[in-house]
């Protein structure tokens, strides 16, 4: 598989955002999330997305350069409105908000509502890091079929609600949590498929609510559900991030007396927290680091290199692909050509920028 460097593919990004109608600081915003994504190891939430976002976009069911409006400002809570304006940048505006907000009072939540998709969750967990804040965030899918079913259905309920929450190191990474609450992302299903691979044991069901192995019927037909992960407690959890982002945000949840136009839509409910109004921000980190430490002097039990603390894997990616270049299918950049010909691109232009 051929690999690109990352200013390649941010530059190949900035262009066809912009050609589908975003301005020049909301396609670089995007394209650089994506990229991040990707250098992070998550390439289903990566440049990937273009064509969904692209066609969105040119249905008007995602809207370029939206000022989110803030709709409710209770001090402690604050509701930001994206009317489907594009994810990344609408979540980056309402958490702005929030920034300074929290540094005031110790804490503030932001709920962000109606947005295009968000994308990878844990970007906003480490923008808040950057500014000093642990954070976590609950987000919930919406315009979109259910396709995770809850623990003990037989069929989709919900999407794949992720959820997410550090607390930064001032020297580091700290530790990040970032998840989808189904057992595997779609995207994983359909990379399966797509190599004629099952997928693990568990991860989904039929039509008729059975456990298969077989992604074929999943992705071709949208037949069948993903299963949440962790049984009834990752299912509970799936169902929370579904309430928190979904009504408290006064957006909406998958139930249907909602109309669902085909998009991915996020609400996502960001509480955030600044350690200095807890106590001694040194001694937390320090109980932090050193926490962090003796779970990874666990011994690896066999079969495994080293024990790793959430957020640790998408650091090793980040060094690796910065290092070596991001891998991108044939079949995905195929797909990014087709949707730079629906704007009025010509396919060359997408090699031009990857430097082909
Ligand atoms: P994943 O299963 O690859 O990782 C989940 C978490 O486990 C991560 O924090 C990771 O650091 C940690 N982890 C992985 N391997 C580990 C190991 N060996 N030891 C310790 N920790 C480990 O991620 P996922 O659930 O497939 O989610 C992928 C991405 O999809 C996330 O970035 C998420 O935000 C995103 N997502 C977004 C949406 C949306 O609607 N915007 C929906 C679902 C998922």
């Amino acid at each position: 598989m051929e690999r690109y460097a990352a200013h390649a593919l941010e530059a190949m990004a900035t262009g066809l955002l912009r050609a589908a109608g975003c301005g020049a600081e909301e396609a670089a915003l995007v394209a650089a999330h994506l990229v991040g994504a990707n250098l992070a190891g998550h390439d289903s939430h990566g440049v990937g997305m273009l064509p969904a976002y692209v066609d969105h976009l040119r249905r008007g069911l995602y809207v370029a350069d939206r000022t989110p409006e803030v709709v409710r400002d209770a001090g402690a809570v604050i509701v930001v409105d994206a009317q489907r304006g594009m994810g990344q940048h609408m979540a980056r505006r309402a958490l702005d908000h929030g920034l300074a907000r929290a540094k005031e009072q110790g804490a503030c939540v932001v709920a962000l509502r109606e947005s295009a998709h968000v994308g990878r969750i844990g970007a906003y967990a480490e923008y808040c890091a950057a500014h000093g804040l642990a954070s976590a965030h609950f987000v919930n899918v919406v315009d979109h079929a259910p396709i995770v079913a809850p623990f003990g259905g037989g069929d989709a309920r919900f999407v794949t609600n992720p959820f997410c929450a550090a607390l930064p190191d001032p020297d580091g990474a700290g530790a990040l949590l970032d998840m989808a609450t189904s057992t595997i992302a779609l995207g994983k299903a359909r990379v399966a498929h797509n190599r004629g691979e099952p997928v693990p044991d568990g991860a989904l069901l039929d039509r008729d609510g059975r456990p298969t192995s077989d992604p074929e019927a999943l992705v071709e037909r949208h037949e069948g559900a993903l299963t949440a992960f962790g049984g009834h407690k990752g299912s509970g959890l799936a169902v929370i991030c579904e309430l928190f982002a979904g009504a408290l945000s006064g957006g909406r949840t998958s139930q249907p007396e909602h109309a669902r136009h085909g998009s991915i839509l996020n609400n996502m409910v960001s509480v955030l927290m600044d350690p200095d109004a807890f106590g001694d921000a040194a001694a937390i980190a320090h109980e932090a680091r050193a926490f962090g430490a003796y779970v990874k002097a666990s011994p690896a039990a066999p079969g495994v290199d080293a024990v790793c603390l959430p957020g640790d894997p998408e650091t090793a990616s980040r060094r690796e692909r910065a290092a070596r270049g991001v891998p991108v299918e044939p079949r995905t950049l195929e797909q990014i050509r087709e949707a730079a010909v629906a704007v009025g691109l010509a396919a060359a232009d997408i090699d031009r920028w990857l430097g082909g």
